[in-house]
């Protein structure tokens, strides 16, 4: 007997007669001795038409009322999951966030799990019964509701399969595991047996939605087996593993594992900065403050007057405030103006065999040059490449790369 978590997406709960498919393979894992832990998101689309309702009724609300709000599909879903589930003949009930509890931080919206009680659940396992966990919320210090972040159902699922000390974490999804790059973007994208932790982090990190980039985080900590299938169909999945455990195939590892890219970032460019220690502290101290994550930084060659320009991205999404804030700062920095810009673009390329391969970066540019695509920025870890690009180029880029690192499906 195993025990395991299986964690279904909003495309798998969308609807009662998929919401039936889940229990049947619920009830399949059941039958087959397993002890089943189930963590659900809401219903596609769900989650957006609640963030909507918020923003309606004020665009500055409280983000502690925004959780209760958004937290509120994932309820929905679990409540329905239990009923089919018993209307098939199998013990189950729901453990919303609060009654585990899922302990959180109380960063609304993007909170972090700090622990899960699992004693209660543990014995209502041990008797037989389906536990059914709403992911994406948990509860906060002083009893308020919170939020994970955008696609924290995910790493609810790691969270629990961890504190359950399960033999297996199963996200079942809309597509049957991870791939070179998102197979919606690129038909000929080739599905992954394997990928390393790290790898699968920093796909996640650069764009690849698959799995929410904490979920990975998460995993790789705690060492929980991750596998990536699909709820429609029953092809072999996607597992997340370690890199030894690659062994000797280690040696023929791709050079390039996957391409991902992600559309929620803007450019800010500041022109005219005085060109002297301390300006670019004075300049990113007061983003940093306002908790406003800058990716991607370019320092200009100083013009002849002494100046400089800065160029750097930061999420869309906080591209009204990143620019308050500049204003703001403005007598101590002392540029001459703003340039933004959010029709851009990241493009990543990632893979654990970079470390021992020179050119991959070189091959990027080319593959990107030949085909009329101009490069704004750059910036490089030890396994991951990612440019900036106009956002127009988006899927020609990726399809370009995928073929240029010998990716594409025969
Ligand atoms: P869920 O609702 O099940 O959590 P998501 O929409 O969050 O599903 O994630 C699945 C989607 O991730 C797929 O439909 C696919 O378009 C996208 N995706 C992006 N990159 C990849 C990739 N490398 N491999 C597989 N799917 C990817
Ligand atoms: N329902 C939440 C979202 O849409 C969480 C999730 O699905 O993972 O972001
Ligand atoms: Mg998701």
């Amino acid at each position: 007997m195993a025990r395991i978590v299986m964690k279904f997406g909003g495309t798998s709960m969308a609807g009662i007669e998929r919401i039936r498919n889940v229990a049947t393979r619920v009830k399949r894992e059941v039958e087959a001795g397993n002890e089943v832990a189930v963590v659900v998101s809401a219903m596609a689309g769900e989650t957006d038409r609640l963030v909507g309702f918020c923003r309606e009724a004020s665009p500055l609300h409280d983000p502690r009322e925004y959780d209760v709000v958004v937290a509120a599909g994932e309820q929905v879903t679990s409540g329905l999951l239990a009923i089919v589930l018993q209307a098939m003949g199998l013990p189950a009930r729901s453990w919303l966030g609060w009654q585990l509890p899922i302990h959180t931080s109380d960063a609304h919206s993007s909170a972090r799990i700090l622990g899960i009680e699992t004693e209660a659940i543990r014995a209502s396992m041990a008797k037989g019964e389906v536990a059914v966990i709403p992911g994406f919320q948990g509860l906060a210090e002083g009893n308020r509701v919170t939020t994970l972040g955008r696609g924290g159902s995910d790493t609810s699922a790691v969270a629990v399969a961890a504190a359950l000390r399960a033999d297996r974490c199963d996200i079942y999804t809309d597509v049957d595991g991870v791939y070179t790059t998102d197979p919606r973007i690129v038909p000929r994208a080739r599905k992954l047996e394997r990928v390393t932790y790290e790898e699968m982090l920093e796909l996640a990190s650069v764009g690849a939605k698959v799995l929410q980039t904490r979920s990975v985080e998460l995993a790789m900590k705690e060492k929980v087996r991750v596998q990536v299938l699909s709820s429609f169909n029953d092809a072999p999945g996607t597992f997340v593993v370690d890199e030894d455990e690659f062994g000797e195939e280690a040696v023929e590892h791709q050079l390039i594992t996957g391409v991902a890219y992600n559309r929620n970032e803007a450019k800010i460019t500041v022109v005219e900065v005085p060109d002297r220690p301390g300006a670019v502290g004075s300049l990113f101290g007061p983003l940093a403050e306002a908790n406003v994550n800058v990716d991607m930084i370019v320092q200009n060659i100083a013009h002849d007057t002494g100046n400089t320009d800065v160029t750097f991205t930061v999420p869309r999404t906080d591209l009204p405030k990143s620019l308050d804030v500049l204003e703001k700062a403005r007598g101590d920095i002392g540029y001459s103006r703003l340039i933004t810009d959010d029709n851009v673009a990241k493009i990543s390329v990632v893979g654990v065999g970079m470390r021992s391969h020179a050119g991959v970066a070189q091959t990027m540019f080319q593959a990107l040059g030949s085909r009329g695509i101009n490069i704004q920025a750059i910036t490089t870890s030890e396994i991951k490449v990612s440019v900036l690009i106009a956002e127009e180029y988006t899927e020609l880029a990726v399809r370009v790369l995928h073929t240029a690192y010998g990716l594409d499906a025969a």
